[in-house]
């Protein structure tokens, strides 16, 4: 058979270079989709865009892949994307439903050694506190796993070949990350957000922000709060995330959203 002409040279190298896949691990808020002995329409759904794990995202360019937390269906996450490795998990807050799955990273600890956790001061605290074992030094269980803390102010850092830019959002009082990678911006659990923080939102290709339901929370954007943003940064495409059973059935939601805008759902993959 007749060798192919080789295309595209550099500008297809470029192309690879800037490839990224983000896949979304679960999309529910804290106590996911259905809710334990929950008997609401949503909960009792049968379409599977319905069921929903606690929040969480991976992010993967050329060779790489990270986390970005760590909840409680951190295990179930892993197995049903395939992951079999990963670079390291950045944590946008210490609720439980971000980090309450923590112990499940024994696998890529024993694998690699240790697991490299990028996260802000209150993050690291707060979990030295609730997995004491994870940090010990001393009379350390041999099963526990290992872990490398990067501790993060709100400045750009480097993740391999990429600078990510945290970008700060309320959560009620409590100041959380959002994580802007090249074109993509993750952001969750936020209420509030200052125009200093808008400011490092402009010109994405993708946003995934949270919308908690139709009524308003004290903590979290509702639905309309999600498009208002949205609305004002005007990325390209725009999904929404850590959904209640309160927000309504996929299907029915996500045909009144404006045109750029979609509803995530566990296993959902974007290209950019
Ligand atoms: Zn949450
Ligand atoms: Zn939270």
């Amino acid at each position: 058979m007749p060798q192919l002409p080789a295309v595209g040279g550099l500008k297809d190298k470029n192309k690879i270079k800037e490839h990224m896949k983000i896949t979304f691990l679960g999309t529910g808020t804290s106590q996911g989709i259905p809710v334990i002995g929950c008997r609401s329409d949503v909960c009792s759904s049968d379409d599977p865009r319905d069921q929903r794990l606690r929040s969480s995202i991976l992010v993967e360019w050329d060779n790489y892949a990270y986390v970005i937390d760590c909840g409680p269906d951190f295990r179930r996450q892993m197995l049903d994307a395939k992951v079999t490795n990963i670079n390291g998990i950045l944590f946008t807050h210490y609720h439980a439903d971000h980090t309450a799955g923590l112990d499940d990273i024994r696998p890529f600890s024993h694998k690699n050694g240790s697991v490299q956790f990028y996260a802000k001061n209150d993050v690291i605290e707060n979990l030295k506190e609730r997995f004491a074992y994870i940090f010990a030094t001393e009379n350390r269980y041999i099963g526990a796993p290992n872990v490398v803390l990067n501790e993060i102010t709100n400045k750009p850092f480097s993740l391999k070949n990429i600078n990510v830019i945290p970008i700060e959002v309320l959560h009620g009082t409590l100041k959380i990350f959002g994580y802007r990678f090249n074109d993509f911006t993750y952001i969750t659990d936020a209420k509030n957000i200052t125009a200093k923080e808008m400011g490092k939102l402009q010109n994405l290709k993708v946003v995934v922000v949270n919308a908690l339901r139709i009524d308003s929370h004290p903590t979290h954007f509702n639905l309309q709060q999600s498009l208002d943003f949205i609305e004002e940064i005007k990325p390209e495409r725009a999904f929404l995330t850590h959904i209640s059973h309160k927000l309504g059935f996929h299907d029915e939601v996500s045909k009144i959203l404006p045109e750029n805008v979609f509803l995530s759902f566990d296993g959902l993959t974007v290209e950019m």
